[in-house]
């Protein structure tokens, strides 16, 4: 038996039993033969930079992190990927041959190429983006969608300051409105993304009125339990395209694989079929 070390790589958050990426890489080292492990990892807030630094001496190649240690690991690692010192937030390790961390966030490159893949005709120059929320994951699409060329970003939250915060991080093409007049902008977006966790199982409904969407706009959420959520099944019901949030969710995780792995890996149906096992 070959003694080669076999690469190890998981997700660490708190809590985690709840995860897909499990299911997820384990199904694609399974498809390409690759002789590894991804496991879950509950760890505890005060054992966080022990347990990361601790990692590459057993093995690991790099991880993924999760709520709640999206900024924390920010901190911990030597270095930072300028796109996710953007985001204020990483969800992918490295850990390097010569010892050192290097911390990136993919959910943009995710939630950008899940569009691409899904609704290929999307075109983002051709008009505005209406956006839903200002929290962890809306900085990502913010920062995606301006370096996709999309020319104004529409964006309403509960708590304006956090959406202020954003304007003032990326900029003119970022326009604030009030939550309350959330219904009078849907008609204007293009592009409609839902980035709070409103629609969400357990959660309470997104209750913005959607009459104004137009069937031409490509509508989709970053929820993904339930997969359709109501703003789904209303825009499809309105004839717009759709998309739904698992695929952001697979593709955010490529890049992580490929460089842990060594080999990129396919966001297909089999990919989608395990995430959702
Ligand atoms: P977060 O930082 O906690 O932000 C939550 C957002 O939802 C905020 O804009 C918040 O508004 C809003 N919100 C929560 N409860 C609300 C309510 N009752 N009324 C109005 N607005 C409310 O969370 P996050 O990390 O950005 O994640 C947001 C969602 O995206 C979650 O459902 C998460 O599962 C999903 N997500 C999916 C992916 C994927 O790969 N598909 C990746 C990341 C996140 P306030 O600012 O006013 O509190």
């Amino acid at each position: 038996m070959s003694d080669a070390k076999i690469p190890l790589a998981g997700v660490i958050g708190n809590p985690i039993s709840h995860s897909r990426s499990p299911l997820l890489h384990n199904h694609w080292l399974r498809t390409y033969g690759i002789a590894g492990h991804y496991i879950p990892m509950h760890v505890e807030s005060d054992d966080l930079e022990r347990v990361i630094r601790t990692l590459p001496q057993a093995g690991f190649v790099g991880a993924n992190v999760t709520i709640p240690y999206k900024e924390a690991v920010m901190k911990i690692a030597d270095q930072v990927t300028d796109r996710a010192t953007l985001m204020g937030a990483a969800n992918t390790l490295i850990f390097r041959a010569d010892g050192t961390i290097l911390a990136d966030n993919t959910d943009g490159y995710g939630f950008i190429t899940n569009l691409a893949q899904s609704a290929p005709d999307w075109q983002p120059a051709s008009g505005p983006a209406v956006v839903f929320g200002a929290g962890g994951a809306c900085r990502a699409v913010i920062a995606s969608l301006l370096e996709a060329d999309v020319p104004e970003i529409l964006l309403t939250n509960r708590t304006r300051d956090r959406a202020e915060q954003l304007q003032q991080d990326f900029g003119p093409k970022v326009r604030v409105v009030d939550w309350i007049q959330a219904a009078n902008i849907v008609e204007e977006g293009k592009l409609v993304v839902n980035t709070t966790s409103l629609g969400m199982v357990g959660k309470s409904r997104l209750r913005i009125p959607l009459d104004g969407l137009r069937s031409d706009a490509l509508v989709t959420d970053l929820i993904y339990t339930p997969l359709k959520t109501d703003l789904l099944a209303t825009a499809e019901e309105m004839g717009c395209t759709t998309v739904d949030g698992l695929g952001m969710l697979l593709h955010q995780a490529v890049p992580g694989f490929e460089r842990w792995f060594g080999q990129r890996p396919e966001v297909d149906e089999a990919a989608r079929a395990a995430a959702l096992a």
